[in-house]
């Protein structure tokens, strides 16, 4: 390829109140048509708005978890355009004064991707199109919903940094509980804007923005598609045209929305009905200090302190529900790998087999802890761990009961294996035979012939060292 693609990131998120940002309608996703509204939200004349000050907090955290100045003045403005999405025909955004500025996130390869700014506005309404009748028809429940949106300068180079950068963003705000980043049900939406330059060049392109991307892959997939045409584009000699584009998941293509020619005049000023957030800097403190360790912290002490292999500690950190049980686990316990095993391996199986999430199992952080524990001491073996947690899944119950009623406490008295290994050896003399003419493959084989033959308490590992000393 001969061109250098830039990326720049415009990412919406759907802020964690309880009502919305100018009114007192419940903030929730769904509901039928129009039964979240009120006069406020819906645009009746003479109506004020109110700002909700908890959306006003998380905007700040939201800040605090993407390294931004958080400012102690920040003021609100109308953005003017008419469409039925929106009644009030204009939209209450931060322009010329956001509540947060200068943040940075540091993504794969150790790049630093600069955040210009962080602004609070409220979203639109949807429109629902039926093209058989010839109608469309407009349900305002979204319209009020706090929003933020996180404005990146074109620092992005490759696909890998901008689905980084996303998921780091979607985590961030999750631990924060500012957004529960559910990107398929477009809490967390994402425009990219793409242009291509030569290689060596410095002079950036013209771009095209391609908006509301609402998964990880299709965000690849639309830039890769992206590169593609506009590639084709500069290679025939012709200009790419800044405009919208939409990404089609079906086609796995991007298609015009509009053109900047035809773009809109916001006249932009400023709202008169809602005086400006003021901030001192003790306040400012006060919410910095509610701010939870964030998912790249959590990632640095597992790998680093835990010495949990990077892939697994970025499994754990993915939820933090799941981390935060893991968190409460080696608490406990700590066996931080033997835990770390246990739930990316038997609890992460189980919680897909039933659907269920972390929160709603029946078991505690502890219990795991324990069953842990048992199987580092060697009171259980490692399969049994597994299968306690099977168990604990089914119907809960204390590790040490289960362990006893299953029969999975190992018997570690070594006294009669003796008799055990040399029964077996004698049953198996032709296989044991193969094995000393150097078949040892066979080991695994007479193992399991010992296992069988001691029963479910055994200790594989007392066993395994008791016939590796005899087969010498
Ligand atoms: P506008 O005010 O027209 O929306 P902005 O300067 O706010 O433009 O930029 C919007 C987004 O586009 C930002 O994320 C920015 O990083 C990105 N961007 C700006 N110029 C380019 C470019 N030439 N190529 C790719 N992305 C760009
Ligand atoms: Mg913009
Ligand atoms: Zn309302």
């Amino acid at each position: 390829m001969r061109y250098q693609p830039v990326m720049g990131l415009e990412i919406h998120c759907e802020l964690l109140t309880d009502s919305k940002v100018f009114c007192s309608c419940q903030n929730e996703f769904g509901g039928s048509e129009n039964t979240r509204v009120c006069p406020r939200c819906s645009g009746m004349p003479g109506t004020l708005p109110l700002l909700n000050k908890g959306a006003v907090k998380l905007a700040a955290k939201a800040g605090f978890a993407t390294n931004c100045t958080v400012h102690n003045y920040s003021a609100f403005d109308r953005k003017n355009y008419f469409y039925p999405d929106l009644p009030k025909a204009y939209q209450i955004t931060q322009f010329e004064s956001p509540i947060c500025t200068d943040g940075y996130i540091d993504v794969v390869g150790g790049k630093r991707i600069r955040i210009n700014r962080i602004h609070i506005e409220e979203d639109a309404g949807k429109l629902v199109h039926d093209d058989y009748e010839g109608i469309s028809l407009a349900d305002y429940n979204r319209c009020g919903v706090p929003l933020i949106e996180i404005v990146t300068e074109p620092d992005f180079r490759t696909v890998e940094e901008v689905q980084d950068f996303v998921v780091q963003i979607a985590q961030r705000m999750q631990y924060s509980g500012v957004c529960d980043a559910r990107m398929e049900q477009g809490s967390l939406r994402v425009d990219v804007n793409i242009s291509l330059m030569p290689y060596g060049s410095d002079e950036f392109g013209t771009r095209a923005e391609i908006k509301n991307l609402n998964s990880v892959k299709s965000i690849g997939r639309a830039i890769e598609y992206e590169i593609q045409r506009q590639s084709e584009i500069l290679d025939n000699g012709g200009e790419v045209v800044q405009e919208t584009r939409r990404y089609n998941e079906n086609h796995d293509d991007t298609k015009a929305l509009r053109s900047k020619e035809e773009a809109h005049d916001y006249r932009y000023f400023p709202e008169p009905d809602i005086p400006p957030v003021l901030f001192t800097d003790e306040e400012i403190e006060e919410i910095r200090k509610e701010m939870p360790e964030l998912p790249h912290k959590r990632f640095e002490r597992y790998t680093e302190e835990y010495k949990i292999p990077a892939e697994d500690a970025k499994l754990i950190i993915a939820q933090k529900a799941f981390s935060d049980f893991y968190d409460e686990a080696v608490s406990a316990v700590p066996e931080y790998k033997m835990i770390s095993n246990l739930m990316l391996g038997e609890v992460s199986h189980q919680l897909n087999e039933t659907g269920m999430s972390i929160d709603e199992v029946r078991f505690s952080p502890a219990d795991v802890a324990k069953t842990a524990e048992m199987a580092a001491k060697g009171v259980i073996s490692k399969g049994s761990a597994k299968d306690m947690i099977v168990i604990m899944f089914e119907k809960g119950g204390a590790p040490e009961d289960i362990a006893k009623e299953n029969g999975f406490i190992m018997d570690n008295d070594t006294s009669g294996l003796d008799d055990i290994i040399d029964g077996v050896l004698a049953a198996q003399a032709d296989v044991v035979e193969k094995y000393k003419n150097g078949n040892e493959k066979l080991f695994g084989f007479i193992m399991g012939q010992v296992i069988k033959a001691a029963g479910k308490g055994a200790n594989p590992a007392l066993i395994k060292e008791a016939l590796t000393a005899k087969l010498k």
